[in-house]
């Protein structure tokens, strides 16, 4: 379609045209007035003027200096002679004018941006500026909360100590962190850190069992957390703990990870000294314990045929009591092993039915209170640490002798559900509120309870039965009720790799 020179539209059209467009005002270029020769209504309602006010004035003389004003007067003269001068479009990207309110009948605070188009007369020269002026405010105040929120995190991490550091997924290789990542990773100030620089920091075993863990986990939960040793350059061992979170695309594509990483070293220090203290005092504890209960037993052997029931009925109980402290000190030793990592599994085949009715029947020798009740079934073999199954198995039976009352039932149960093994133990006493429950395998964790607050112990069986299932790729659960009962679960499946 070819476009017709001699076209033009009328006057008047062109003239609705300008008064309909956003924020324009046209001068002539008639140095130093600048004659107001056109204005749009948007221009009129931000300046608040009139079109009769203003049309034929100069621009300087309708917007002087001294009131609110769309443009510093010496800037504007400068801008629009600059446009004259050079025959350019000058722009002005960002200018603050406040802007009268008639409802709140206050000045607003707003920001603008202006454009300053040089228009040619018929001779060819300059002979108007077009002005066009845009409402910026909100995208300033967007960037003035960004930047402030920007500034306030980097005041709380740095602060804390915390470094930030951000991943792109998709596009292998993006790496944002602070600078206070350095400092963390004990490199010299100006390194550039890697992902590959930071994980050969970490040892293989742990980028194993702890970094890629963890990764395959956020990649479902979205969140990640864990604590991790790193050798500095200086071949001391530091701790670090990570936090952060995935984000996904809408087609659940892991698109971004980002996070915190804070230095823990001192606080793990700290751990590290309580727990060998912890490992020698129980160790220390667990030699003249052994020799009181060797002399507790020669003592029952030789008075074995005495009439006297005040010393036998003595000796059990000082035997019972002895085998309480001593499961006390085994717990503290098995604790103390597993947060050095030292907690292992030894595997090997055997029959759970057989252990379960072994360890019953050691349960029974200092139980009278409870009937325990297992109805065996032919055996069941497991490929599992004996001696660490039986410790939770034990753990289920002493807690729901502990926490029900005498003469109520304990029940047993062992089955097998798919390929592996559920065993549950099912007490009538106290029962654990459902906010407690996801706790009770936290280390040290103990439920606040008036009927409970007797019964001695120190958190840590559970901690420690939960620890034993995982190493050997079960779950363990509990199902219970307030006030009338609880069963704890685990499961192992049957056959367990090494
Ligand atoms: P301990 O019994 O030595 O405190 P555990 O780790 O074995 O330590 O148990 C943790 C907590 O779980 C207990 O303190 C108790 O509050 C709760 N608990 C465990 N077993 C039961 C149960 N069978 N019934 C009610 N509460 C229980």
């Amino acid at each position: 379609m070819s476009v017709d020179a001699n076209y033009t539209l009328p006057g008047n059209i062109f003239q609705t045209i300008f008064e309909k467009s956003p924020g324009s005002i046209l001068v002539k270029a008639d140095l130093p007035r600048f004659t107001i020769l056109a204005v749009s209504d948007s221009y009129l309602k931000v300046t608040s003027t009139t079109r009769e006010a203003i049309l034929g004035k100069g621009f300087f003389e309708v917007f002087p200096d001294d009131e609110p004003q769309l443009i510093d007067e010496k800037a504007a003269r400068h801008v629009f002679t600059k446009v004259i001068n050079t025959g350019k479009t000058i722009d002005v990207p960002s200018y603050r004018y406040d802007v009268y309110n008639a409802d709140t009948q206050s000045q607003e605070l707003h920001h603008w941006s202006c454009s300053n188009v040089p228009v040619l007369g018929d001779d060819g020269r300059i002979a108007y500026i077009l002005n066009t002026i845009a409402d910026i405010t909100e995208e300033v105040k967007a960037k003035e909360s960004a930047i402030e929120s920007a500034s306030r995190l980097r005041l709380a991490t740095e602060v804390t100590g915390l470094a930030t550091w951000d991943m792109d997924l998709q596009h292998h290789g993006t790496f944002y962190y602070s600078p206070r990542m350095v400092e963390i990773f004990g490199q010299p100030p100006g390194t550039v850190l890697t992902v590959g620089s930071m994980r050969s920091q970490m040892s293989a075993d742990d980028m194993q069992n702890i970094v890629r863990k963890s990764f395959k986990e956020a990649l479902i939960t979205g969140e990640h957390l864990y604590e991790i040793k790193i050798v500095w350059p200086d071949e001391s061992v530091h701790w670090i703990k990570t936090q952060g979170t995935i984000i996904f695309d809408k087609n659940k594509r892991a698109v971004r990870m980002l996070g915190t990483v804070l230095d823990i070293t001192e606080s793990k220090r700290d751990e590290i000294r309580k727990n060998d203290f912890i490992a020698m005092a129980s160790h220390e504890l667990k030699t003249p314990l052994t020799s009181l209960k060797s002399y507790i037993q020669l003592l029952a052997k030789k008075l074995s045929k005495t009439d006297d029931d005040f010393v036998s009925n003595a000796l059990t109980k000082a035997e019972n009591q002895v085998n309480k402290m001593s499961d006390l000190i085994y717990g503290f030793l098995d604790l103390s092993q597993l947060e050095s990592g030292k907690l292992s599994a030894k595997l090997q085949p055997f029959d759970i039915i057989k252990l379960i009715n072994e360890t019953i029947a050691d349960i029974n020798l200092s139980n009278n209170s409870h009937t325990i009740i297992f109805n065996s079934t032919g055996p069941i073999k497991v490929n599992a640490d004996r001696e660490r199954i039986g410790q939770v198995i034990s753990n289920f039976l002493g807690n729901a002798i502990k926490y029900s009352p005498k003469e109520s039932p304990i029940i047993v149960t062992c089955k097998v559900t798919g390929d592996s093994v559920q065993v549950a133990v099912t007490d009538y006493g106290i029962g654990i509120k459902q906010r407690d429950q996801e706790k009770l395998f936290q280390r040290f964790y103990r439920v606040e309870n008036e009927r409970a607050k007797n019964i001695s112990g120190f958190g840590i069986g559970l901690y420690l039965a939960s620890e034993i299932i995982q190493r050997h790729k079960g779950n363990i659960w509990v199902e219970s009720q307030e006030g009338s009962g609880s069963t704890f679960y685990f499961s192992l499946p049957i056959t367990v790799d090494s």
